[in-house]
């Protein structure tokens, strides 16, 4: 059951801020691990388990907090056993979360906004505008649900991509508190290096990021190689447009010796020809960063449309032979509604 009203879920919390939390309850600050324990490593679902915990405390606690703050409501499995998930809220919104299985481990691909405001033309979920920003606990549990499903076939959540529904750096503070929950050695532990953030191109904010020095690692979604043909796609270009992104990506990789993802879907005839793939690698030559060529999953009637097999291999070599490396992204869960945002949108009525 999920309960609101001023509840808040206590996966929202890093260790240090526990462990705050726990002193203003009279206690030391080992029961922090003690419940980080608890809830990350026994997957405790419930205070009253927590039976090393004082009783008095158990009680506290589950008067003020709620664990799982998501309750799915649909799934979809698609051959490759990709599964779309959509899960609904403590106040009734709905976000999307998805499992894809590699041969180097299990990815989860998770929301952090309900909705998004960045209005790229070719996403679907910017059919449903931002309604609000998620919870660092509302990331948390979609990845703990998950974890609770793998652990009856006992497999792990290996990787976490921050690449489903919203724009982390719209929503930082929250984005950070849950990485640090995750990446925490007493929590589930998953390391810094096998966390992703992506971002539109929100320059200050990625600046930012690149101050706090953190190992996770940043992919930006790039799409196009010039200004007059970003700007078509992502609004956010207008604000910040291409050099002060690229002078903030190369501060961020230089201060922090990080290799850097570009991200760029393939879009037919709109960003896929062989003078993008050259304009492409003038743009990034020299950088640390390597370009990953993603097929694009079609959302009905929004105008754009795939890069077939071939021009999207001869754009791969295009960029190669012009001295940048790249790597050409394989599909994943072509049978479902795979595009971001758009289960979601169909639950809400929006598309199909
Ligand atoms: N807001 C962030 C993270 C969410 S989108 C960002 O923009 O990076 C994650 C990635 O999926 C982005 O590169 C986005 O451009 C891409 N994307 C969005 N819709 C897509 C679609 N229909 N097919 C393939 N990739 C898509």
């Amino acid at each position: 059951m999920l309960i609101y009203g001023g509840m808040r879920t206590i996966y929202d919390f890093t260790l240090p801020e526990t462990e705050d939390l726990l002193k203003a309850h009279g206690q030391k600050p080992y029961r922090a691990r003690q419940l980080y324990n608890w809830l990350y490593r026994k997957r405790a679902e419930s205070f009253e388990e927590m039976s090393d915990l004082p009783a008095a405390l158990q009680k506290e606690l589950a008067e003020e907090f709620f664990i799982m703050p998501v309750k799915l409501i649909d799934k979809q499995v698609a051959r490759d056993l990709t599964a779309k998930y959509l899960f609904e809220l403590a106040d009734g919104s709905t976000v999307e979360t998805v499992l894809m299985h590699f041969n180097f481990g299990k990815s989860v691909c998770v929301s952090t906004q309900v909705g998004c405001n960045m209005g790229c033309a070719f996403c679907a979920s910017g059919l449903l505008k931002k309604k609000r920003d998620l919870t660092a606990g509302e990331i948390v549990g979609q990845i703990m649900y998950i974890q609770k499903e793998l652990d009856a076939v006992n497999e792990r959540v290996d990787n976490v991509v921050v690449m489903g529904t919203g724009e982390p750096f719209d929503n930082y503070e929250n984005v950070m508190n849950f990485c640090a929950v995750i990446n925490s050695d007493h929590g589930l532990a998953i390391g810094a290096r096998h966390i992703t953030i992506s971002t539109c191109g929100i320059v200050p904010m990625i600046r930012r990021f690149a101050q706090g020095h953190y190992q996770y690692n940043l992919a930006i979604s790039l799409h196009a190689p010039t200004d007059e043909l970003r700007r078509q796609l992502m609004p956010v270009d207008r604000a910040y447009p291409l050099d002060e992104l690229m002078d903030a990506l190369k501060e961020y990789s230089e201060g922090n010796h990080r290799r850097l993802t570009l991200e760029y879907i393939l879009l037919k005839d709109v960003n896929d020809s062989d003078d993008h793939a050259r304009q492409l690698a003038d743009l990034v030559r020299g950088m640390n960063a390597y370009i990953n060529l993603i097929p694009y999953n079609e959302v009905s009637e929004n105008g754009f449309f795939t890069s077939g097999e071939r021009r999207a291999l001869h754009f791969y070599d295009v960029i190669m032979k012009n001295g940048v490396k790249a790597t050409l992204r394989s599909r994943h869960g072509d049978d479902i509604d795979a595009a971001c945002g758009q289960l979601r949108a169909r639950h809400e009525g929006i598309s199909q």
